[in-house]
């Protein structure tokens, strides 16, 4: 992994020291795709908002952003990165020799799928250094994704290419994009395999693990290094179903995790579950990057459906549904539901959601107060005495 995200992050470096391939920063469900096939490479500055999170820095760069304008309510991958830029600091530096930021963009391309927060997150870019922002806006809240979402989402998608065709120096080639989505397809198939391997009990992996595993679904998607990577995980983690070998040691409960990580909590948290032995085993948030629809013969509609059926896209009660046949089917028993302060996108807590579940499954739900990135909006000693009063009562629940 440490070697697969370094030459990541090199390649992008040589690509803005030499000025070619060009490179456009993406969404995280962006049309990732597209721009591969166009021969761009892509960063995703929630990638870094999450490396922000992830080395606890983002408490540093926040207020930056504050300080301009940028709300302490809004996204704090938004307010973390900007504030980062504006400091011109950032962990690469420090993880990565030779490497004097993150790379400057040639163009930033959005889909407003999770969030309108990316848009401004990529406008403010657009403005401070004179760069295109193109974006797909995309419909919110659906329930049944309808042809007439797709076909307003795919042409979207094409009325991309003329300016991209333009900025990358390259012509569009259907074979070549193509050829991107089938990679991701793989990508995309064997990263929900490796999820699967926890439905076995005990579980192999933990929801904690599974965040850093996902990094090459987010960024290295449409490429072989990313196929290859979850090739040899899925093997490791069925191995050690087989062996009967879990993620935490006499699991007794398992939960779901619903909601974003806590960046700077994962082994902090982490360790606190393995205590009770407590295993956090599946999430909406690891299923994010599990792009079903994907199918290279017909590329634009697929890429379409896929980035607009995910779960941050659709309504309550597809949500609700969802996480019920999550629950089943990782023999789930109780839920976790994080209250992300900065980002109301993924936080799922807020309309009632764990009432009902509860009542429904009859298994309890907890709500704990945090944020992804954000430390202050998270107290520690509340959110573990809630945890330990919520696994007590997993004890005693039938
Ligand atoms: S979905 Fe949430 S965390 Fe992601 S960019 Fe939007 S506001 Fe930020």
């Amino acid at each position: 992994m440490r070697k697969l995200m370094a030459d990541y992050f090199y390649e992008m470096d040589r690509a803005v020291k030499e000025g070619s391939p060009k490179v456009a920063w993406c969404t995280s469900v962006g049309p990732a795709e597209l721009l591969l096939s166009l021969g761009f490479v892509v960063h995703y500055p929630e990638n870094h908002g999450a490396l922000l999170g992830a080395t606890r820095t983002a408490n540093e760069y926040i207020p930056v952003a504050n300080a301009i304008g940028y709300s302490p309510d809004i996204c704090s991958y938004l307010t973390s990165d900007i504030g980062s830029f504006i400091k011109k600091d950032t962990p690469l530096i420090r993880a990565y020799e030779g490497i004097e930021g993150v790379p400057k963009p040639d163009v930033l391309v959005y889909n407003t799928n999770q969030c309108r927060d990316v848009q401004d997150w990529f406008s403010w870019y657009s403005r401070e250094l004179g760069v295109p922002a193109l974006g797909i806006s995309t419909y919110r809240n659906i329930g049944e994704v309808s042809d007439f979402h797709l076909q307003s989402i795919t042409e979207q998608v094409k009325g991309l290419i003329p300016r991209l065709e333009e900025i990358s120096g390259n012509t569009f080639d259907l074979d070549k994009f193509k050829e991107i989505m089938m990679l991701s397809k793989k990508c995309t198939g064997l990263w929900k395999k490796v999820l699967e391997t926890n439905t076995a009990v005990p579980a192999p992996m933990s929801f904690f693990d599974a965040t850093i595993h996902m990094g090459p679904a987010v960024v290295l998607r449409g490429t072989p290094k990313a196929v290859e990577y979850y090739q040899g995980l899925l093997q490791e983690l069925e191995e050690r179903v087989a062996q009967k070998e879990g993620a935490v040691e006499g699991e007794k409960y398992r939960l779901y995790w619903e909601g974003m990580p806590i960046w700077g909590k994962l082994r902090d948290l982490a360790e606190f579950f393995i205590q009770f032995q407590t295993a956090v085993i599946a999430s909406t948030y690891c299923n994010s990057w599990i792009f079903d629809s994907f199918d290279p013969d017909d590329p634009f509609m697929s890429l379409a459906r896929a980035y607009t059926e995910i779960f941050i896209v659709r309504d309550e009660n597809y949500k609700e549904k969802y996480i019920e046949e999550m629950v089943r089917k990782y023999k789930i028993d109780g839920i976790l539901f994080h209250d992300a302060k900065t980002c109301p996108n993924n936080s799922n807590n807020r309309y009632g959601m764990p009432e009902r579940l509860e009542k429904k499954l009859n298994i309890p739900a907890i709500t704990i107060n945090g944020d992804l990135n954000d430390l202050r909006c998270y107290s520690e000693e509340q959110a573990k005495t809630n945890i330990e009063a919520f696994i007590e009562q997993l004890e005693t629940s039938p």
